[in-house]
């Protein structure tokens, strides 16, 4: 009961299909059939679809009709229509407030880019507000720069649009302070992780023992454990702490010092019942460093001791998410 026209040719068409489809074409549909109505002459309304062909003007409100369920079906002539028309039917699908082809269309866009398209698809994307668009150009913008710098389109961005090539920079610069951020959180996250496994490794050595050390007075397990690549490097580092002659200035000291450290403050077995060695005096001291910061509480938040409480947690966070990965590690210290 309407005509859709882009100027050239004229598509009969629905009402009722198209305002279902779009939300913009539903309030234009109601004005002009309300126009019609009270001419009082009859015949039918015209939607015009302006700024495209024809051809793209007849593609989309084929898709309006397919509906957003065609796609699933993977129909022929459709898929043809988004693949040919995307990055037109994208501006539609936008003005129009279709979203299911705006993200089909997107999805063809995107996966054609190049370097030599990416400039063009980009401007698009944000002249269209298409987020997943955006992203995937970006994302190829910073994996080829370099290409992408030598093309046509990016020395015509730059030569007429500084403003719009620097905000492409600056994202590119804000994407790869993320990229590092995260790279350098999950490098932390590995040593956490390792400390946590070294944790275990310890309460293993000192409680059963393994191969040739064990707790004090008491013989090893003789059979290696599944974990004795870690194992074997800290019984040697425990050996060497037990035999070493100059503790304090010796880089592997100081590492053993560290470990039983954070043992001590991760320890929940009762005083004076865990056979790590230290444990007992390690603990003694952090109760009183304490009850010292208690009564000088204004004092607290000293640099080390905060980063030392960070630490602490951190791994204690990351042991006990393993230990629910595994179950089966042991709940005690
Ligand atoms: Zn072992
Ligand atoms: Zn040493
Ligand atoms: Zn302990």
């Amino acid at each position: 009961d309407v005509v859709t026209s882009s100027g050239g040719r004229k598509i009969a068409a629905h009402s009722s299909v198209l305002a279902s489809a779009s939300p913009v074409l539903e309030t234009i549909l109601e004005r002009r059939l309300q126009r019609v109505k009270e001419s009082g002459k009859g015949g039918r309304a015209v939607v015009r679809i302006r700024g495209v062909t024809d051809d793209v003007a007849a593609a989309f409100v084929r898709l309006l009709y397919a509906g957003s369920r065609y796609r699933e079906r993977g129909e022929g002539e459709v898929e043809e229509d988004v693949e040919k028309y995307a990055e037109q039917l994208l501006v539609l699908a936008h003005a129009y407030r279709v979203p299911w082809l705006k993200l089909w269309c997107q999805e063809a866009i995107g996966s054609r880019l190049t370097p030599g398209t990416v400039v063009d698809a980009l401007q698009l994307a944000d002249l269209c507000d298409a987020p997943q668009l955006h992203l995937r150009c970006m994302r190829l913008l910073a994996k080829e720069f370099r290409a992408v710098e030598r093309t046509e389109a990016w020395r015509f961005l730059r030569d007429n649009d500084p403003w719009q090539e620097l905000d492409v920079l600056r994202q590119l610069h804000d994407a790869d302070m993320r990229r590092r951020k995260w790279r350098r959180k999950r490098a932390e996250q590995k040593v956490y992780m390792e400390l946590s496994d070294a944790m275990d490794i310890l309460r293993h050595i000192c409680t059963e023992g393994c191969t040739e050390v064990g707790p004090v007075g008491q013989a090893p397990t003789k059979s290696p454990c599944p974990a004795y690549a870690t194992c074997r490097g800290l019984q040697l580092l425990i050996r060497h702490f037990s035999l070493c002659k100059s503790r304090a200035s010796c880089p592997r000291c100081q590492r053993m010092w560290q470990l039983l450290r954070l043992h001590a403050a991760l320890c929940r077995v009762p005083d004076g019942h865990c056979n790590t060695p230290l444990c007992t005096q390690f603990k003694l001291k952090e109760q009183q460093k304490e009850a010292v910061s208690a009564s000088v509480a204004a004092k607290a938040g000293d640099g080390s001791d905060g980063r030392w409480g960070l630490l602490v947690k951190k791994v204690k966070a990351v042991s006990v998410m393993s230990s629910l990965g595994k179950r089966s590690s042991p709940s005690q210290c």
